[in-house]
């Protein structure tokens, strides 16, 4: 037989991820954070590595991990779930409540991924798109959820790309309309310093959900967690990979957590240059910067000025940003990672340059 029978019908309008994550001088494209693991962290953490034994399979659910983390947001063991990064633990919300027959509210536009698992588990999609702004339309997803028929939604805070972050009031309410799962994606939270974390103890329907990749430069390394009720967190061992989360990155993630402190100065950096950042876009003729509480900021070029051109001129000049301008509600607009100083300085005289 030559031919091969067609993948599962729900992957045809499905394109692979592609983070567009081409080799530039400058990378400030994909949030990461600027600074790789202070040196001597990553000389603890060689030797923590040493003692990992490769021929046997790791603690599957990071008991070390879990403790440490529960023990720092005064939770239970329980109350932590890691995996594979933030990203395993989406896809395994929408294995565990999604599924045909059942459905998924999206306010997009936002984390392109929420919208891709529940296509490819064949969960039905309701989107309550953002306002132009990009702030919620809080009343229209209220009365949406109080219809009674969502079995899960994901509210980003910050918002990714777009910047903005939610308000606790209304996080509230969402869990009040409804038996609905809502999932808060704080990936970025430590750049707003603003987290829902206190809810945990009223609503069993609310998760949070964090990642070492960002504020704690670990996104080579793979690790994210949720925060969430026992009894949610059960149903979320079922669909999840025995293995997901390896011995090494474990290593990794428990001396970083162990001294998070030591990221805090590098955390600031970000926010005060973030706030440089917009204040310069800003000041550009043809530039729209919408405000930001992430390390990132999402702008949008002016009329008779073509993003993906100025995209292009950016990399040709080695800088790579983010091109949002072909996706839904995103028009014109390109996304920038907030990087060293030096770095950041350098996008925007090439930005300046490259729509002169
Ligand atoms: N949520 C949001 C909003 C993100 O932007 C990202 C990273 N792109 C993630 C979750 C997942 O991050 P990771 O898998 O690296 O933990």
């Amino acid at each position: 037989m030559n031919t091969v029978r067609p993948a599962a019908p729900q992957l045809a309008d499905i394109e692979p991820y592609d983070p567009k994550y081409i080799p530039a001088e400058v990378m400030i494209s994909a949030n990461e954070n600027a600074h790789d693991v202070p040196f001597e962290l990553r000389r603890e953490i060689e030797r923590e590595v040493r003692k990992v034994a490769f021929n046997r399979y790791p603690d599957p659910l990071a008991n070390d991990l879990r403790d440490l983390i529960a023990e720092a947001n005064g939770l239970d063991r329980d109350q932590v779930l890691m995996g594979n990064g933030g990203d395993e633990l989406l896809f395994d919300m929408a294995l565990a409540w999604g599924g045909p027959g059942r459905t998924f509210l999206n306010m997009p536009p936002t984390f392109s991924v929420y919208k891709n698992n529940a296509q490819l588990t064949n969960t039905a999609i309701v989107d309550v798109p953002r306002l132009p702004d990009f702030s919620i339309d809080e009343e229209a997803v209220i009365a949406r959820l109080a219809q009674g028929d969502i079995d899960y939604t994901i509210v980003t805070s910050p918002n990714n790309p777009s910047g903005n972050r939610v308000h606790t009031a209304f996080v509230q309410r969402m869990l009040e309309a409804a038996d609905t799962l809502v999932m808060v994606d704080e990936a970025y939270f430590e750049f707003s310093r603003h987290t829902v974390r206190h809810l945990l103890n009223t609503y069993e329907n609310l998760i949070i959900l964090r990642t070492f990749s960002k504020a704690f430069s670990l996104a080579g390394v793979r690790m994210g967690y949720l925060l969430g009720s026992e009894n949610v967190l059960r149903e979320f061992k079922k669909v999840r990979q025995p293995y997901s989360v390896d011995a090494v990155s474990q290593a990794i993630a428990r001396v970083v957590y162990a001294n998070r402190s030591e990221f805090e100065r590098g955390i600031e950096q970000i926010i005060a240059e973030r706030g440089r950042v917009f204040d310069e876009l800003n000041a550009m003729e043809g530039v729209e910067a919408f405000p930001s509480d992430a390390n990132y900021i999402l702008f949008r070029l002016g009329e008779g000025i073509d993003a993906g051109e100025v995209w292009q001129r950016l990399l040709d000049a080695g800088v790579l940003v983010r091109d949002f301008s072909r996706s839904a509600g995103l028009e014109n607009c390109l996304r920038v990672s907030i990087g060293a100083p030096e770095e950041n300085t350098r996008f925007l005289e090439e930005l300046k340059a490259s729509i002169a």
